[in-house]
């Protein structure tokens, strides 16, 4: 241990897929310091055979991470500097670590972070979708009515989107997206990002979704979705166009056709629009 008043929580990026992408302060830090928690220890053990370090390491997962915070906040209270590590990118990002930060800074233990790799970034930089402004879901819920709501919050956000996503559900979820945010819309995925089958393609989500159902795209590996924020016909004025339309028109359409022609006319996804419609007609 260290003979210091406090500790540090060193919150250490790894690799996302290759090794090479280790940054130097990462392995001094995780050679200097006196304890790493790492989400699954017999992953983080095999990086750290490869760098030579032969650390103490202590499980900190989602299933065990309050008891694990308390002691090595104790340990940190009395000198100990602690690495934190997730299997693979930078830690608390749709990983652990979250409880232990905010409960090490609350109890006056300064937190660093040694920033390195996170698939979130790396595929942003290279999505050719704008980055200036964009919003992080991580991963979309599991259940597809739950998935969807989800991406219903999302529709008017003006930046880019990014999704974390499993093979298993790509389909899925391609689909939802399709239906509840617009086929029209581009979107990037960014597949097994730094590993030897890199991609990164960026098209339409309908020609994206119909190239996977129609296996030309390749389902296995870890994702990133990234989906271009609401365009600008999202804008508050362009949507009270769209609600003059509707008002104007109302009566003269069944619910269904109403929604087609403003949708197509004002270029709104029909499904915002004939939510606008049921809402209208509910009023009336
Ligand atoms: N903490 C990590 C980070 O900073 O990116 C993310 C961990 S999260 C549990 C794992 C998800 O991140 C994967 O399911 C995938 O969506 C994304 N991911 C991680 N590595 C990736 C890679 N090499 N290529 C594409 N996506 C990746």
């Amino acid at each position: 241990m260290h003979l210091m008043e406090t500790g540090c929580l060193f919150v250490v990026a790894t690799p996302i897929g290759n090794l090479a992408d280790i940054t130097q302060r990462a392995i001094e830090t995780l050679r200097k310091v006196d304890l790493i928690a790492a989400e699954d220890t017999r992953h983080s053990r095999k990086l750290l055979a490869c760098l030579a370090i032969n650390a103490r390491l202590v499980s900190l997962h989602d299933h065990n991470e309050r008891s694990r915070a308390k002691t090595l906040i104790e340990q940190m209270q009395h000198g100990a500097l602690v690495a934190l590590v997730s299997d693979a990118g930078t830690p608390t990002i749709s990983d652990p670590g979250y409880y232990l930060v905010r409960t090490a800074q609350d109890a006056g233990i300064p937190v660093s972070p040694v920033p390195g790799a996170s698939a979130v970034v790396a595929a942003l930089s290279a999505s050719g979708l704008p980055v200036n402004r964009f919003y992080f879901h991580g991963f979309l819920p599991d259940r597809a009515a739950a998935r969807r709501e989800a991406l219903q919050h999302l529709a008017d956000i003006r930046g880019t989107l990014v999704f974390y996503e499993s093979s298993r559900r790509m389909i899925a979820c391609l689909q939802d997206v399709s239906d509840v945010l617009g086929g029209e819309r581009e979107m990037a995925v960014a597949r097994e990002l730094t590993k030897v089958h890199e991609t990164v393609s960026r098209n339409r989500v309908s020609a994206v979704l119909d190239d996977y159902l129609a296996g030309r795209s390749e389902l296995r590996g870890e994702f990133v979705l990234l989906v271009a924020g609401a365009q600008e016909v999202d804008r508050d004025g362009d949507m009270r166009q769209v609600q003059m339309l509707l008002d104007e028109l109302g009566d003269s359409l069944p619910a269904g056709r109403l929604a087609s022609a403003v949708s197509r006319a004002m270029s709104v996804p029909r499904k915002r629009v004939y939510r606008m419609v049921l809402d209208m007609k509910g009023r009336q």
